[in-house]
């Protein structure tokens, strides 16, 4: 298929669960991971009309980076090494997965504008997911306020791979809530608007819940 197709549907998929919970389509943006294709795919993307490619090692985003420059808006999706910061600050608009506080101040060192970071948050309490845990999340954020380079749009967790409407529904409403208590704060530092939660499997019900970006791969430009 191509991503045109592909995309075609994801927006008609979200545009109904848009109408089943009375939001506008157009607050959920969406991020076409790129990590499992080619160079080539995420031009496809660009072409299809999406402008936000999202990659999640430093490799893969310099390599697009290099063919596809400016054209699109990069997201950082995966873990960051403190040491690659360097090398990837100057590319990226937006990491979606801030999870310590060594990570911020490298940022904050590196970083020649604010960057709009989501604090990544492990809500599923899995082993095998990053983030902090979803107690940590408030003490976490007053410790990166004096870091003038670090701006926390929003919070972002994976869900666990589960066919389990429910649970999946628990954790995208545990990280909703959580949005909700950290903007009401009205930090200066943490406007903390936004929701990145959502991908392949779950988008639909992640946009039902209040998802502001959803990360697509395999539905959208094809998975590994
Ligand atoms: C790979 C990846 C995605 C996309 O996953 P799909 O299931 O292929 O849509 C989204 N977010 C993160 C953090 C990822 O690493």
């Amino acid at each position: 298929m191509s991503v045109a197709e592909n995309l075609a549907e994801i927006k008609e998929n979200i545009e109904q669960a848009c109408q089943r919970c009375g939001r506008d389509a157009n607050e959920v943006s969406i991020v076409a991971v790129t990590k499992y294709v080619s160079t080539e795919r995420a031009q496809e993307a660009l072409e299809a009309g999406i402008h936000n490619l999202g990659e999640n090692r430093r490799e893969g985003l310099l390599e697009k980076y290099e063919a596809v420059g400016d054209q699109a808006t990069w997201h950082f999706i995966g873990t960051l090494q403190s040491r690659k910061v360097k090398e990837v600050i100057d590319y990226v608009s937006m990491i979606h997965s801030l999870d310590r506080r060594s990570l911020a101040k490298e940022i904050d060192k590196r970083a020649s504008a604010p960057v709009p970071c989501f604090v990544q948050v492990n809500i599923s309490g899995e082993d095998s997911k990053h983030g902090l845990p979803a107690s940590e999340v408030e003490s976490f954020i007053e410790a990166v306020q004096d870091f003038k380079q670090v701006k926390i749009v929003g919070l972002m967790t994976m869900a666990p791979h589960t066919e389990d409407e429910e649970r999946l529904r628990g954790v995208f409403r545990q990280l909703r809530a959580l949005r909700d208590r950290i903007r009401d704060k009205g930090y200066a530092h943490a406007p903390c608007e936004y929701l990145s939660m959502g991908m392949s499997n779950d988008y639909a019900l992640a946009v039902e819940e209040g998802a502001t970006h959803v990360r697509l791969g395999s539905c959208l430009v094809g998975g590994q």
